[in-house]
């Protein structure tokens, strides 16, 4: 099962991906993720990324590019993965289509007032690092949290406007993406608006039938969280 996951914030790419991840024991491969360690554990690839971030550039795509293929050729990728975040422009596709077979894109959405609906009402604990939700797991008292009673606040990026922006900065970039895998043919359009619990049972049900799945579980019992 080698997917592409493309979709933008608020479709619920996470809670998806966490899900196949430790129901199949496939990992969740994300290029931010990677830099990060990168960057955190000083390597020579570390310190050339830090380089663009820090002048505020992309990486350039050889780099992704070689990230990409050396993380693939690891061995708990024989399986399967799920690619988050990559590829982000059409060089970087096609690089991937020379490295591997890709079974499906899978393009997660959500208009873009669900989004917001859902990600304006997430507040975080800035001691412990919880998440709550004011609709789905709200806190017991009013905006404190349950655990250390710390006064609960929202990311900036959580604002209203400020996902908007987001939503529409992710098809400017992505949307070359989500075209380039439908006309290769291998794109499922899949629309969570009926939410994770609903929608993963679906989406797990069309790869099964598609044979796009056709690893057994390795934790048959995993919930969706
Ligand atoms: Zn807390």
């Amino acid at each position: 099962m080698r997917i592409v996951l493309l979709g933008p914030p608020g479709a619920g790419k996470g809670t998806y991906a966490s899900y196949f991840k430790k129901k199949y024991c496939i990992p969740h491969i994300s290029t931010g993720d990677i830099f990060r360690a990168e960057i955190a554990k000083n390597t020579e690839l570390g310190r050339r990324i830090k380089e663009y971030i820090e002048k505020g550039l992309l990486v350039p795509d050889e780099i992704v590019i070689e990230v990409v293929k050396q993380r693939l050729s690891q061995p708990d990728c024989e399986k399967g993965f799920i690619l988050d975040g990559f590829p982000r422009t059409i060089a970087q596709a096609k690089a991937l289509d020379k490295i591997t077979k890709i079974d499906a894109a899978i393009h997660l959405y959500v208009p873009m007032e669900v989004a917001v609906d859902r990600l304006s009402n997430r507040y975080i604990c800035p001691k412990c690092g919880r998440i709550y939700n004011l609709k789905f797991m709200p806190p017991k008292n009013d905006l404190v949290c349950d655990d250390d009673g710390t006064p609960l606040i929202r990311r900036k990026d959580d604002e209203p406007e400020v996902i908007r922006k987001r939503y529409e900065i992710y098809y400017q970039t992505f949307q070359p993406i989500i075209d380039f895998y439908k006309e290769k043919d291998i794109l499922i359009e899949f629309d969570n608006t009926v939410g994770s619990e609903v929608g993963i049972p679906m989406l797990e049900k069309i790869l099964i039938e598609k044979n796009i799945l056709k690893i057994e579980p390795c934790n048959p019992s995993v919930s969706i969280q």
